[in-house]
Parts: structure tokens; C-alpha cells; sequence
């Protein structure tokens, strides 16, 4: 039996549809495998645009950020930084230690923050395998500033400030309090929630949610990024164990409220999503909770 659900961040509807798993998309995932040296290796800074920011800023650099030598927005207006995870190749999220998560997502933070300072809209997202729509293996992340509000964002923005006039609440607080009393709680740490979302788009979503009642990305604390830092990893590390290897990580920024969502990527959209633009997950995030967390 299917059961639709709506999803007030952004007004869709989504189908848990849990009758339909296992009718799996036949599109491999995994790495890419780029034929030519890796441009990201340490070694090859040459094949790179120039360093932005790094860390540590003395001796061999374990995080490095780059301007994108092929900018997906390469429009007047338009930025986009490559931020290498690690300069190990064959690593991902969940291989680092404490130190280097934690100075990779400052380091991020501050690229976010400068970019933020010149542009209306600044993005940060992660493609991780094929059908994520990664071309590198390396590990990275990736800064993308625009010029235009894009309309998913406007939408999610118009929400936001509906529920807050009509109920004298911001709608993520609503939210964090909602999905704080559920069964999908995976971490409840003081400073960043980290759950499986009420209403997801993809099977076993996991969402990282700072607790604090305002805040940007860009002024993110040091105690939300050491429990970010922390919760990626650990998510990852789950994800795996359930045979999830392709995912995207994307930073939501809407107002003065952010948050992260770790998106699986198990099959293609198909012609419901495309006739419709809401999404049919096929495992509801109450299993996906349960899952992750015995995982
Ligand atoms: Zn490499």
C-alpha cells in the first residue's frame, strides 16, 4: 500500500511506495573512471587552477580548494570553487579523522562565507559516484555562486515565510520539534540534528539540521561544523552498510535557516517524477531510520 505525504520545505507531495522496492534502476553506479591522470593528486596542482584556501596552510595540504577550471555557471555573475576532500585519492567522507573533517568544513564554511560576500546566491553540493552525476573520483565538494534566485529556492523561501506569518513559528523549528519526537531520529546532538526526513525524496535521505534557531552556512559555529563533521561521516558509513555507494550532499540555505540533506542515489527519475515533479520512494524514512541505525 502507497502513501503519499507532503512536504512543507518545498510544497511537493512525495509516494512512499515501499511495494516497489527492489524493481531497481539498471544504471550502474560506483566511481567514474576518467581515462588521464587525476588532476586532484598531489603532485598534479599544475593540472589546477590556483589554490584558494587550504589546510594545513604549512607543509603538504590535506584540503585544498580551486577554482574550477571548467565552471559549470561560467556566466558574468558567476563563481565555482573545487574543494579537494582529501589528498588521498581513494577516500571518501567517512575515511577522515576528526582533525581533517572538521578543518575541511571551516574551510568550506569560509569559501561559502567569501563567495556569499559578492553573491546573491551561493551553493555548495557533493557529487559522489556515476549516478551522482560525478565525473572525477577524486573526493570533492564543489562552490557554485550565482547571479538568479532559482525557483525551487524561491518556492522553498515563500513557504518558509508563509508558515511563519500564518503561525508565529519558523517552519524549520515546527520541523525540528516534528522530527525530533519521531522514530527517525539517527543522532540528537546538542548543537545538529541528524534524522531521516518526514517527507524524503530519495531512499534512506539523511538530514542534518543545526538545533540553534537562526544561522547561516556562512556563520556556521565551530560546534555545529564538529558535529556536522562527525554526522556526515557516521551517515556515510551507515549508507554503506544498507548498499548505498552514489549519493549527492546539498546545502539548503532558505532565509536565515540552513541545513544539509544526504541524498542516495539508487535509480534514475522516471516518467512519474518527470510528468510530475514529486518523487516515489520506495523505502519510507521510519524503515530507513531503523536500518541506518542498526546498520
Ligand atoms: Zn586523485
Amino acid at each position: 500500500m502507497s502513501e503519499r505525504r507532503f512536504d512543507p520545505f518545498t510544497g511537493r507531495s512525495i509516494v512512499l511506495a515501499p511495494g516497489r522496492r527492489g524493481l531497481g534502476a539498471a544504471k550502474p553506479g560506483g566511481l567514474p573512471e576518467p581515462a588521464g591522470r587525476c588532476p586532484f593528486c598531489p603532485g598534479h596542482e599544475a593540472d589546477t587552477e590556483e589554490t584558494l584556501a587550504r589546510w594545513p596552510e604549512d607543509g603538504g595540504w590535506r584540503v585544498r580548494v580551486v577554482r574550477n577550471k571548467y565552471p559549470l555557471a561560467s556566466l558574468p555573475g558567476g563563481d565555482h570553487e573545487i574543494g579537494i576532500d582529501d589528498a588521498a585519492h581513494g577516500t571518501d567522507l567517512d575515511d577522515l579523522s576528526p582533525d581533517h573533517a572538521l578543518a575541511l568544513w571551516r574551510l568550506y564554511r569560509d569559501r561559502v562565507a567569501a563567495l556569499s560576500a559578492r553573491h546573491p546566491e551561493v551553493l555548495f553540493f557533493r557529487n559522489r559516484g556515476r549516478r551522482a552525476g560525478s565525473s572525477q573520483p577524486h573526493p570533492h565538494s564543489q562552490i557554485v555562486a550565482i547571479d538568479w534566485e532559482p525557483a525551487d529556492l524561491a518556492t522553498r523561501r515563500a513557504l518558509a515565510r508563509a508558515h511563519e506569518r500564518e503561525r508565529g513559528a519558523p517552519l524549520h523549528a515546527t520541523e525540528l520539534e516534528r522530527e525530533r519526537a519521531s522514530e527517525r531520529v539517527l543522532w540528537d546532538d546538542e548543537a545538529l540534528l541528524t534524522h531521516c526526513p518526514f517527507a524524503p525524496t530519495r531512499p534512506y535521505e539523511v538530514r542534518f539540521v543545526p538545533t540553534a534557531p537562526r544561522g547561516r552556512f556562512a556563520d556556521a559555529t565551530d560546534a555545529e561544523l564538529r558535529a556536522l563533521s562527525r554526522r556526515v561521516g557516521d551517515a556515510i558509513r551507515r549508507l554503506k552498510a544498507v548498499g548505498v555507494r552514489d549519493y549527492n550532499l546539498v546545502l539548503r540555505q532558505v532565509d536565515a535557516w540552513w541545513h544539509l540533506e544526504l541524498l542516495p542515489r539508487t535509480g534514475g527519475d522516471a516518467g512519474f517524477e518527470l510528468s510530475t515533479g514529486d518523487m516515489i520512494v520506495v523505502v519510507p524514512p521510519e524503515d530507513a531510520a531503523r536500518a541506518l541505525r542498526q546498520s
